[in-house]
């Protein structure tokens, strides 16, 4: 789900042009600012090489493969309300399954948290795009789980920064979800991936919700967060990585957008900016303020989390197959992807190497 329509396509192309920070320099500085914190810390040359190391860990045909596991075979779907043929699970609860055995491979436990939802109904006189529609209270009520791994930071562990994505596929339209957001998943997974074995200083958690049922799983996790305490210090929403429009497809873009709410936000939408540079990704990069809290990223907003942003390929989303059955991994764009997966480790690793 994500909340930008096209029909608002044209004010939030003008909001984008004026609120969008240049891609390609990180943000002017304004007057008696400090230079920001990041800068000091890649003075650190070891530092320097293991973010270096790790971002170049990032292996795109991983990456690839549990895309096509999620969105093509054996999984056409990850619905709470869709089971295969001859199968005891739902496609949702296989895809939970196989995300935690892979998890649990790389040395993570993984903890589940169950959250009742529904399916949305679909109404069918709406735009593609916009048919789900609020189900009614006889509708069949199921239980969808966020999955949670994380590395225990050494020296603070209190600080968290979270990388999260939703794992589900529309519950009212028979679409793989391959751009919304199996990519996402999947660069999630990739980030626990790479740093099963870091020793990390601050705790990096790994959060995979559900966004296409309702209520939104995130809402839970971000409220949940909310009330035990946790200090989230930064929290990166993975959605529709690397998705853009036909003509940008056809003209070979590596692109990434960083839409914050909040100027905590816009810092790390900054500093997704200058990783991009400092470690020549290679991403056209920029960052946009959003009209207000949205996608899972906003649930975490609503809660109090102010630093939280979204990185997704195109702002407003311009995908051609949005909400419907030719959302296909063959349609992804992995090796975007897989930049936007280094940047945002990138980012990842300095926030937590940061004094
Ligand atoms: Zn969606």
């Amino acid at each position: 789900m994500k909340r930008v329509r096209v029909a608002a396509l044209g004010l939030l192309l003008v909001l984008a042009a004026r609120l969008s920070v240049a891609g390609d320099a990180p943000a002017a500085k304004k007057n008696g600012e400090q230079k920001p914190i990041w800068e000091g810390t890649w003075d650190n040359k070891k530092v320097d090489a293991s973010i270096r190391s790790l971002i170049g860990a990032v292996d795109a045909e991983r990456m690839k493969k549990s895309l096509f596991y999620l969105s093509k075979d054996p999984l056409p779907f990850r619905k709470v309300n869709y089971t295969l043929p001859g199968h005891k699970k739902s496609t949702l609860y296989e895809a939970d399954d196989y995300l935690a055995g892979r998890l649990e491979s790389w040395g993570y436990r993984v903890e589940r948290e169950g959250v009742r939802v529904q399916a949305f109904r679909r109404d069918t006189r709406k735009p593609k795009h916009a048919q789900y529609s609020r189900p009614m209270p006889e509708d069949p009520w199921c239980t969808a789980y966020n999955l949670y791994a994380e590395r225990k930071g050494r020296s603070k562990p209190q600080e968290i920064i979270l990388a999260v994505a939703h794992k589900d596929s529309q519950s009212w339209v028979d679409s793989p979800g391959a751009n919304d957001n199996a990519i996402g998943t999947v660069s999630v997974l990739e980030i626990a991936s790479v740093l099963a074995r870091y020793p990390s200083e601050r705790t990096i958690r790994f959060l995979f919700c559900n966004e296409e049922h309702i209520p939104w799983t995130s809402v839970t996790a971000a409220q949940n967060a909310k009330a035990r305490g946790d200090n989230l210090v930064a929290v990166f929403n993975l959605d529709g990585v690397g998705v853009k429009s036909a003509e940008q497809t056809a003209a070979g873009k590596k692109i990434n957008v960083t839409a914050y709410t909040r100027p905590e936000g816009e810092r790390l939408a900054e500093l997704m900016a200058a990783v991009n540079l400092r470690f020549g990704i290679g991403l056209e990069q920029r960052s946009v303020k959003r009209p207000g809290p949205g996608d899972d990223d906003g649930s975490f907003v609503k809660a109090g989390y102010a630093a939280a942003v979204i990185n997704i390929g195109s702002w407003p989303y311009a995908d051609p197959n949005y909400h419907a059955e030719g959302d296909i991994p063959e349609r992804c764009d992995v090796p975007n992807a897989a930049k936007t997966v280094q940047a945002t480790l990138a980012a990842i690793l300095t926030l937590d190497q940061s004094p």
